[in-house]
């Protein structure tokens, strides 16, 4: 390919002048020059390098600062640190360069991007959960590092298709994993729902461009019924005198993904589910009685849900989602969500909190104080990190997803917690040490237990006594990732309490034996009952877990490897596995080079033939097999990349595979017998199991059968689906 230098070296400049252009408030002369500077900057340092697809690598960074400036919303430093983001990581560019020519700030947030990705993007052997503690820290320090580094990953996944595939797979793994999540807490729900998009487009493209295809294809349908929902009521609307826009939109490809993976439901059935926005104009001291006056507009029109009633206008989400939510019954008899909100409103849901800052002196501060309100928890919880860094972010991402109630202190102070979060919860997010003490609680002046599940208004009154202390199951009474870390650490305390007595109990015990007190004999011995740590061993000790003929056992061992030379207990390494592997099965290749290994099929997915799969390495079970959309398949990518093997079927229709199918419809008559006919006689295949449930004219059926791979259980599933009575046929994952 011939490069036209001078070509480039004006696209570069047009880029740069749209970004300018994009951004909408008035630059100084001072910013403009600072602007400038960065731009002249970046673009000499990376002067030779290029991207995978070929283009002039500076894109990339002038793509960052365009999506920071039009979709986040961000100002000068973010545009000047965005141009700059990858000079200190891939050029000679050092940060003592930055500082000289920037300043203090600006040199922080490029350490900041630095640093993450240092932690995350170059990291093919670490463990994610670590890292991902430590980008959270940076949380701490500058909001903006974490907003240009979705920026970064936002552009890179926008031009994913030139990496290699199973760069791909990482990266759009990792995306759903933690930047989609952290998208969703700062509210930028634009770029969120792209994330989630273009993760399932690289982690699943088969199902991608399935349900983007049926999207298409039924669009016009779901026009004609938008339009018709929301022709009386623009009538309605604009006699009242209201400026206002609405729109109806289908869900994204993800979240349909989603609900026909875990909901175990077909597109047709949910394709039409989508939310009618009406979004009024209205100046901000009459927003809230106006939205409620569209609201009752609306109920006079369309039956409304009560249950399905949300008011986050009088308490907006802590990322500052500010609406009005009710659920109606529309024309043909379908449940439309529908969303009443401002202008003001709309453009913090759809752009998150950095257009706060636009409307920062319009008023209200308690969007700014709910954001500050959850950082100071991110930053609690990141001050007692847990070394079990996997479990910790578990417990960090259910706190990302959540959304809150709201609840009462005797003094009717408000507090902001994550639904399903329980009274226990709430006495750890009043102090710790109310948390540990707590007996029990009173909610709404009843007494209640410590997992009792509050509600949005309950008003909670905390019971405690100096006697009372953590117990282990407390850990399962609590859902926030604050409480389960404290009580965690005092558990521990208790624990390294009581190890400390039982090492003097296993230090008698050892001597009644004459066995050596060593660490060598020690650690033996905790080998020898594969528990993870002398301290666990000593705190079994004292609980007069270990039994005297564990030690003799032990004594017996000892001497037989003297022996005999027996290979001592240890946990076998991963590249012994492999190699352990090698030879036998002629179904799947595996690794790079495509070898033919052992392997099992992984029972949380049953994978079949045809599936996209890849090869997980075990410890004590050799190699398993996922399938790519497996519901633990984005942990495993994300978390243990080092551990992933690829896999590929090979052509090979000899051996049946295990596959569940469910089959729901309405009772006819000679159903089942229908369907086992279809199944067996028809298309050849082994049926192992079918069980039906019945109820008030409902059937709802699962089928276990053989089949050789995906093409032909589709095939099995296509038929079942013309068998009359029949409404619905979807493939399940468990039996
Ligand atoms: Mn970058």
């Amino acid at each position: 390919m011939k490069i036209d230098i001078e070509a480039e070296r004006k696209e570069i400049l047009n880029r740069y002048k749209l970004l300018i252009k994009s951004y909408k408030r008035t630059l100084s002369k001072s910013d403009k020059e600072l602007i400038r500077k960065a731009f002249d900057i970046a673009v000499e340092a990376h002067k030779e390098m290029r991207r995978k697809s070929g283009e002039p690598y500076i894109y990339h960074p002038i793509a960052v600062a365009q999506i920071c400036v039009e979709e986040i919303g961000l100002g000068v430093t973010s545009i000047v640190c965005a141009l700059l983001h990858d000079t200190v990581e891939d050029t000679d560019l050092t940060l003592e360069d930055i500082k000289g020519l920037f300043g203090e700030k600006v040199a922080k947030i490029i350490d900041g991007l630095t640093k993450i990705s240092g932690v995350i993007d170059n990291s093919s052997q670490s463990i994610q959960a670590e890292n991902f503690r430590k980008v959270l820290l940076t949380l701490s320090e500058d909001i903006r590092v974490i907003l240009i580094k979705l920026a970064d990953r936002l552009h890179n996944m926008r031009s994913l298709e030139h990496m290699k595939h199973e760069k791909q797979i990482k990266i759009a793994s990792e995306t759903l994993f933690l930047y989609a999540p952290l998208a969703h807490r700062f509210g930028l729900n634009a770029i969120k729902t792209e994330l989630e998009d273009l993760g399932l487009k690289y982690t699943n493209p088969n199902e991608y461009n399935e349900i983007a295809l049926k999207l298409k294809a039924t669009e016009p349908e779901r026009k004609k019924f938008i339009s018709k929902f929301i022709e009386p009521l623009k009538e309605i609307l604009a006699e009242q005198g209201f400026k206002f826009k609405i729109i109806g939109r289908p869900k994204s490809i993800f979240s349909i993904h989603n609900k026909i993976y875990t909901k175990h439901v077909a597109f047709e059935e949910i394709y039409d589910l989508f939310a009618i926005r009406i979004i009024i104009d209205t100046p901000l001291d009459q927003e809230k009685s106006d939205c409620w006056k569209v609201y009752s507009i609306i109920t006079d029109f369309y039956h409304p849900s009560p249950e399905r009633l949300r008011d986050w206008i009088s308490s907006p989400k802590s990322n500052g989602y500010e609406s009005l939510h009710t659920t109606v019954m529309g024309p043909e008899g379908k449940w439309v969500e529908v969303q009443i909100r401002t202008v003001r409103m709309d453009e913090i849901a759809e752009n998150g909190f950095a257009a706060h800052w636009k409307y920062k002196d319009s008023g209200s501060n308690e969007r700014q104080n709910n954001l500050e309100s959850w950082l100071q928890r991110v930053r609690e919880m990141l001050e007692n990190p847990d070394p079990n860094a996997l479990e910790f972010i578990d417990d960090f991402k259910l706190n990302l997803f959540s959304d809150e109630i709201f609840v009462f202190t005797p003094k009717g102070d408000m507090k902001q917690l994550p639904i399903g979060a329980t009274a226990l919860d709430f006495a750890f997010e009043i102090h710790t040490k109310v948390g540990e003490h707590c007996i029990g609680a009173k909610v709404n002046h009843k007494l209640v237990q410590l997992n009792y599940e509050l509600k949005s208004g309950d008003q909670v009154e905390i019971l405690t006594s100096n006697k009372q202390h953590p117990k282990e199951d407390w850990i399962s009474y609590v859902i926030t990732a604050k409480a389960k870390s404290k009580i965690k650490n005092s558990l521990k305390e208790q624990r390294k309490k009581i190890a400390e007595d039982g090492k003097e109990i296993l230090e008698r015990k050892f001597y009644k034996y004459k066995l050596d007190f060593t660490l060598q004999n020690v650690n033996d011995f905790c080998n020898y009952l594969r528990l993870p740590s002398s301290q666990e061993l000593f705190y079994r000790a004292a609980l007069e877990n270990i039994d005297v003929k564990d030690i003799k056992a032990f004594i017996k061992s000892k001497e037989t490897v003297h022996k005999g030379g027996v290979k001592k207990i240890v946990a076998p390494k991963i590249e012994q596995l492999v190699t352990n592997a090698r030879g036998s099965s002629n179904m799947l290749v595996i690794g790079d080079d495509m070898q033919k290994l052992d392997y099992k099929l992984s029972p949380c997915c049953n994978p079949i033939p045809g599936d996209d799969v890849f090869g997980f390495v075990t410890v004590g079970e050799g190699i398993k097999i996922h399938r790519v959309n497996c519901p633990n398949a984005v942990k495993l990518l994300s978390n243990y990349a080092y551990r992933v093997v690829k896999a590929k079927w090979l052509n090979d229709h000899l051996i049946s595979f295990l596959a569940g199918i469910k089959v729901t419809g309405t009772d006819e008559l000679g159903l089942v017998n229908n369907l086992t006919k279809v199944i067996s006689s028809e298309l050849n295949v082994n049926m192992r199991s079918i069980s039906f449930d019945t109820d008030g004219g409902l059937f709802e059926g699962t089928i276990m059968v053989y089949v050789h791979d995906t093409m032909h259980l589709k095939r099995l599933m296509e038929n079942l689906k013309k068998v009359k009575g029949v409404n619905n046929v979807v493939r399940i994952d468990e039996k």
